[in-house]
């Protein structure tokens, strides 16, 4: 296997990507345990950990991150070649891919430098994962009335409330959290970010089962919880730039490895044994992701250059759940009886994702959201 310190950095997507799948070719065999994807959420976990670890020593998982952080540098599009490749070899995405997508660059963006350096080698290595503690009960779609609230001590802030739906917190490390810092009424104005070790005293973490079955989500209590001052992300009162940044990484950027995976389900579907999916069905399916791939590439490229992406990312969003939907949808009908009642691990990831597919159009802004944001800020309809 090759180290990091033997991978140059390539000058071009082309050229990231034919190393890669060299690499991937050449490094086959000790990938191959990777390939399993069924277990219970910890076996998983600490599989897609290893895959992670070996990705960051060999510099793959480095590229597209600055040097100061634990990167290798070059560009930031060099990274959504990763997931792709992955993808199209038939592995799964590495342990904290989409966290690092989604929480990693805010996190670079807003972190005082010292921690930035400190916590984002950790997440690109696999040695620690991260959570999101935006939502809250009453607080989900409309994120700028959150409540949780953390007042000022000697040393940074005290925080008290609840937080909920937040995706692993049980795995996590750190957490991105809001909290209010302004008066009740402040809406957005009064929200700040901070990055808070998940082992301090005072939380308490309560899983929720999905319907899935896995306990994806999790009640967060925070009971006068410390957090010092130097875990600020951006400025006082600022947070809401904070989570808008989260937010176009995970409208946007989470869904370029989204669409990447769902097409290698479209695959499955229509090479699959039982399957009596149309010939229409399937390219319906196959346009839906077409059109993801095409949004999503626009967000992917502008984010690697720096340019401001606005409400843009709610197209992406939007396509990403018209599109998972429908796939999961198509499958139920093609291949039912194994959705429905087969035992095997293939019957089971089918029904998993069926599942999971329904929460498409909730997660990271719900579908409705991303309609009137569609409306009222690209169209200019009225309110
Ligand atoms: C799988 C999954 C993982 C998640 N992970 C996380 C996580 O890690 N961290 C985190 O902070 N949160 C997470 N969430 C929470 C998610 O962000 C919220 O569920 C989402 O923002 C919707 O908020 P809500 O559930 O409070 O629903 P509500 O805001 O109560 O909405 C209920 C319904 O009303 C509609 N609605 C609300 N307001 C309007 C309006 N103005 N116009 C039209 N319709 C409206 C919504 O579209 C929705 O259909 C996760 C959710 C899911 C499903």
């Amino acid at each position: 296997m090759t180290d990091s310190s033997s991978l140059e950095v390539p000058e071009s997507v082309d050229a990231a990507r034919t190393a890669f799948r060299a690499w991937l070719s050449s490094n086959s065999v000790e990938l191959e345990k990777f390939r399993e994807t069924g277990g219970d959420v910890t076996d998983v976990f600490e599989r897609l950990r290893h895959l992670q670890r070996m990705l960051f020593d060999s510099g793959w998982i480095r590229l597209g991150w600055p040097e100061s952080i634990g990167g290798l540098g070059g560009t930031a599009i060099l990274r959504s070649i990763v997931s792709e490749e992955l993808a199209a070899a038939g592995y799964p995405p590495p342990f904290s891919f989409a966290t690092q997508e989604v929480l990693g660059p805010a996190v670079a963006e807003f972190a005082r430098p010292e921690l930035a350096a400190d916590v984002l080698p950790r997440l690109l290595c696999g040695d620690e994962t991260w959570c999101q503690g935006f939502s809250e009960p009453g607080a989900g779609s409309d994120l700028a009335s959150l409540r949780l609230r953390a007042v000022r001590t000697d040393s940074g802030w005290r925080v008290s409330g609840e937080k909920v739906w937040t995706s692993w917190a049980q795995f996590a490390d750190r957490c991105v959290l809001l909290a209010r810092t302004g008066s009740p009424d402040s809406a957005h104005r009064g929200i700040s970010a901070f990055l808070l070790d998940m082992d301090t005293p005072g939380i308490e973490i309560s899983p929720l089962r999905s319907m899935n079955g896995d306990e994806e989500f999790c009640s967060l209590y925070f009971d006068e919880v410390e957090i010092p001052e130097e875990r600020l992300l951006g400025d006082v009162d600022g947070g809401w730039a904070v989570a808008m940044y989260v937010l176009a990484g995970e409208r946007g950027a989470a869904a370029w490895q989204r669409q990447i995976w769902l097409r290698t389900r479209l695959n499955d579907l229509a090479g699959a044994k039982a399957s009596v999916i149309a010939d229409s069905v399937v390219g319906e399916s196959l346009e839906l992701l077409t059109a993801l791939r095409l949004l999503s590439r626009r967000t992917v490229r502008a984010l690697s250059a720096g340019v401001p992406v606005g409400s843009t990312t709610s197209l992406d969003k939007l396509a990403m759940s018209t599109a998972e939907k429908y796939l999961f949808d198509a499958a139920l009908n093609g291949v039912g009886d194994d959705i429905v009642f087969g035992g095997d691990a293939t019957a089971k990831a089918w029904r998993n994702d069926y599942l999971y597919s329904r929460a498409s159009s909730i997660y990271g802004g719900a579908a409705e959201i991303q309609r009137n944001i569609i409306a009222e800020r690209l169209l200019g309809l009225p309110r």
